[in-house]
């Protein structure tokens, strides 16, 4: 069974310097976060967990990536324009994410719950690099978010992904597909250019942060497997810090 839910109290031994993402935070609950390229199947995972942690008696809590009602109207109007420049885009998630951290993630860790994140600042720091804005800049902007207690990184080449978005629905997103760079008029080879990037930014985020990272080319019950014993494992490693 997991070890998760109301644990001890995390110990900061990092300096405070450098951030509340590097730092350990000290409330009761869990925060465990999945990131990925779109198709790397991390929502399938992450679904998977929350009904496993569920039937194991964990009280879980699940939250999505651009999912708070505060941009939302802004967001949506500027994408359909396609007015937003990298920066305003970069400045409506972190509003974004400000809301949903301060509403979403942090009443139910103080709660003891276990936050189960399908994206958290690493998906601004992957795409929105991968779209010019400054990669120190973005940092700083993310610096109040709370620092995870295990980050999942799915790794899948981009062929796979395409192979798994395509099969699933007609076409590509717009920006899922980084249409705004103007990159290629073809959302296939759009995708390509724009996630290559993406997954760049990612190996960088690897070492830089310490994200897990899960062989995403799997099958679906393989990954889950991993899943499962890492977030049991890295868990139960916190509980006595
Ligand atoms: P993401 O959240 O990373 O965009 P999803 O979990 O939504 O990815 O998965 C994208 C598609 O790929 C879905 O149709 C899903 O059923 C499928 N899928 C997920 N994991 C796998 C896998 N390991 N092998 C094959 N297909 C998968």
């Amino acid at each position: 069974m997991p070890a998760v839910g109301a644990v001890a109290v995390a110990s900061s031994q990092e300096s405070s310097v450098r951030g509340m993402l590097k730092t350990p935070h000290r409330y009761p609950g869990r925060l465990v976060v999945v990131e990925g390229i779109d198709g790397s199947g991390k929502s399938t995972q992450l679904d998977l967990l929350a009904k496993w942690l569920a039937a194991a008696g964990q009280r879980v809590f699940v939250t999505e990536w651009n999912s708070s009602m505060l941009v939302k109207a802004a967001t949506k109007a500027g994408k359909k324009k396609n007015l937003l420049t990298p920066m305003t885009f970069s400045l409506l998630h972190a509003t974004d994410f400000a809301d949903r951290l301060t509403y979403k993630i942090v009443p139910p860790l103080k709660a003891g719950m276990t936050v189960l994140a399908d994206r958290y600042a690493y998906t601004a720091f992957a795409r929105d690099v991968a779209r010019g804005v400054d990669r120190a800049w973005v940092r700083d902007l993310y610096e109040f978010a709370v620092r995870p207690d295990l980050v999942l990184y799915f790794r899948v080449p981009i062929e796979v992904s395409i192979e798994r978005l395509m099969a699933r629905r007609v076409k590509l997103k717009f920006y899922e597909a980084g249409m705004d760079m103007r990159w290629s008029a073809d959302p296939v080879e759009s995708f390509r250019l724009f996630q290559r990037r993406v997954l760049a930014e990612y190996e960088t985020l690897v070492g830089e942060f310490g994200l897990h990272v899960v062989d995403a080319v799997g099958s679906i019950s393989d990954q889950q497997r991993t899943v499962r014993a890492l977030v049991s494992e890295q868990l139960e490693a916190n509980r006595g810090e």
